[in-house]
């Protein structure tokens, strides 16, 4: 009888922590991925690493912090990477300059942060935060964001230090490919894209959301996507959910999407899976797919949809448990 109760009162305790066990950080390294078997194992396997290394920091800074440290901690792990397109390693665009944009959100307040066209930058979603926090201001571009970064205190860094031998020869090809074709549009097609991004939950449920990004290669200079655009690339708000977005930037911002998922589930009362994959799947068809996204909501729900390949993405539960995954899987 007593072997009975203990077992039992076991299955009951480790039923518990198993359904308290909800995802606290989730991450992705955009949705530009390579078509499945055309990546080198060695490839696979320093995205994965990279993508672990991400959340076991992010999971870090949350626990000492709250959700906007862990999602600002995650993606400058992700930027300071040169495999991801932001920070180090972004892409360049028709003139051959890299321009970064990223954005960041307090579900609690809805404060929100965002910094577009700069190049001087190692992190920019640090740069949003700063906007968020020490200036009167949600959105800031250019020079002027970056002389507001350094009076800060944040160090302006060389454009040559962000520069990656394959984001440039993504370019080269991209320039080619239009070349060859007779038109800009086959350069845009060559799918060199990606974008960062994370979503947290705090001890406090509190929900945070970040998006960082190089944009797309190739693109005009001066074009500015979906990322550091409050509503379309990143939202959160604690009464639905904190979204981050990657792909084409113009159908993201067209469609809101990040808002969008949010408003489904306050005003429709749609759960957050239903609410993240339909929004996607309503987004016009275009070859290779949209993009994809993360959303995570108070009760440690997530959604990872992408209508792509694939999409560089990873979670981690309250207890440490982490998942990486790149294709379906
Ligand atoms: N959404 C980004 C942009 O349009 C690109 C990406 O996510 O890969 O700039």
């Amino acid at each position: 009888m007593r072997a009975v109760f203990v077992l039992f009162a076991f299955l009951l305790v480790s039923n518990l922590s198993f359904a308290q066990d909800k995802v606290i950080l989730a991450i992705h390294g955009g949705a530009g991925v390579a078509p499945k078997g055309k990546m080198s194992p060695l490839l696979d396997k320093e995205y994965r690493d990279a993508l672990a290394q991400a959340l076991k920091t992010g999971y870090a800074a949350l626990a000492k912090g709250g959700s906007l440290d862990g999602v600002e901690a995650a993606i400058k792990v992700l930027e300071d990477s040169p495999l991801f397109n932001a920070g180090k390693g972004a892409v360049f665009n028709r003139d051959g300059r890299q321009e970064l944009n990223a954005s960041i959100m307090d579900g609690k307040t809805k404060k929100a942060g965002a910094i577009a066209g700069v190049s001087r930058l190692k992190n920019p979603i640090s740069a949003s935060r700063l906007i968020m926090e020490k200036s009167e201001h949600v959105f800031m571009i250019g020079d002027g964001a970056e002389r507001f970064c350094r009076d800060q205190g944040m160090e302006l860094v060389s454009p040559l230090s962000l520069w990656t031998e394959r984001a440039w020869k993504q370019l080269q090809d991209a320039d080619e490919a239009a070349r060859k074709k007779g038109n800009a549009q086959a350069a845009l097609d060559t799918g060199h894209f990606g974008t960062v991004g994370a979503v947290a939950l705090d001890k406090d449920g509190n929900l945070a959301a970040g998006t960082s990004t190089g944009g797309i290669t190739y693109v005009r200079a001066g074009r500015v996507g979906d990322s550091p655009i409050i509503g379309a690339g990143t939202y959160a708000e604690n009464e639905a959910c904190a979204v981050s977005c990657t792909g084409k930037g113009e159908l993201f911002i067209r469609h809101t999407v990040a808002a969008d998922i949010a408003a489904r589930m306050k005003y429709r009362g749609d759960a957050l899976k239903k609410a993240a994959t339909e929004v996607l799947a309503g987004l016009p068809k275009i070859p290779g797919g949209a993009g994809g996204l993360i959303a995570l909501d108070r009760h440690g729900n997530v959604a990872l949809p992408f209508s792509t390949n694939g999409m560089f993405r990873g979670t981690i539960s309250q207890t440490g448990k982490i998942w990486v995954g790149i294709y379906e899987e």
